[in-house]
């Protein structure tokens, strides 16, 4: 069958040939496999001020370290308020006596993100990925959490999960930077189904589809994996990313 593009996204850089309409029928199959295999017991949809402030102090964290760390931040400190008002050396004194790694710069964000939130937005989490994007420490894939997680919204959030098994699954060219793996993810899944993606990849991730030697031969998705297959692998992933 022709090789055909959706949009900006190019089919050129995957290491196997499938039409785009063969991506896309095999994307929805992919993800209705994963909602099944790792169920969204009820939509976790929290509070977007501790969602972000969590993503801030995650960066470069184990998942366990940060809960730990951001429930005693806020048992400690209680509200934005708070936050706001708390020196910001006192503030890294705080994450660097409870083990979190880039104290100093997390510390300044966590202080200076929540003064912007009371100043300029009333002290209202703003729902927009662009707004939130300027919030100090705030990339695309926090503002992506903060959306799924904080807000409820359809958004997929790449993290390292999301980027390694899309990668593998052939759903985005193995060489692309996570932005533009989060392009062919929200071109090829149904936007209903994308609030699920990110939480069934990590849990993936961790238990089957994992960094090193991933559990294939137990995979609910290796029918439709190219990886199992051969026909990607850990080398064509690895490497430079080009866009
Ligand atoms: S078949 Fe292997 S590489 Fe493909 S998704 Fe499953 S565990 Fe990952």
């Amino acid at each position: 069958m022709a090789k055909t593009n959706s949009g900006s996204l190019s089919l050129d850089g995957f290491t196997f040939q499938e039409s785009w309409e063969e991506k896309k029928k095999r994307a929805e199959k992919i993800v209705e496999i994963l909602m099944k295999t790792h169920p969204r017991e009820k939509l976790l949809i929290g509070d977007p001020y501790r969602t972000l402030i969590h993503c801030i102090i995650s960066q470069r964290m184990r998942d366990e370290v940060t809960y730990k760390v951001w429930e005693k931040l806020f048992e400690k400190y209680g509200d934005i308020e708070t936050i706001a008002r708390t020196p910001i050396e006192e503030m890294q004194t705080f994450l660097k006596e409870n083990g979190v790694g880039l104290w100093k710069t997390k510390g300044e964000w966590i202080v200076k993100a929540s003064q912007i939130i009371l100043k300029e937005y009333g002290g209202k989490v703003p729902d927009d990925i662009h707004e939130l994007m300027k919030l100090p420490g705030i990339g695309r894939k926090c503002a992506n959490i903060v959306l799924a997680y904080g807000f409820g919204r359809q958004a997929i959030p790449v993290d390292t999960h999301v980027n390694r098994i899309s990668k593998r699954l052939g759903l985005a060219p193995p060489r692309v930077q996570p932005e533009r793996v989060e392009d062919y993810l929200r071109e090829l899944i149904p936007r209903e189904k994308w609030i699920y993606v990110n939480h069934a990849m990590v849990d993936h991730g961790k238990t089957i589809c994992r960094p090193i030697k991933p559990r294939c031969d137990e995979c609910p998705l290796r029918e439709l994996c190219p990886y199992s297959k051969g026909l990607v692998t850990d080398g064509d992933i690895k490497g430079s990313s080009k866009k």
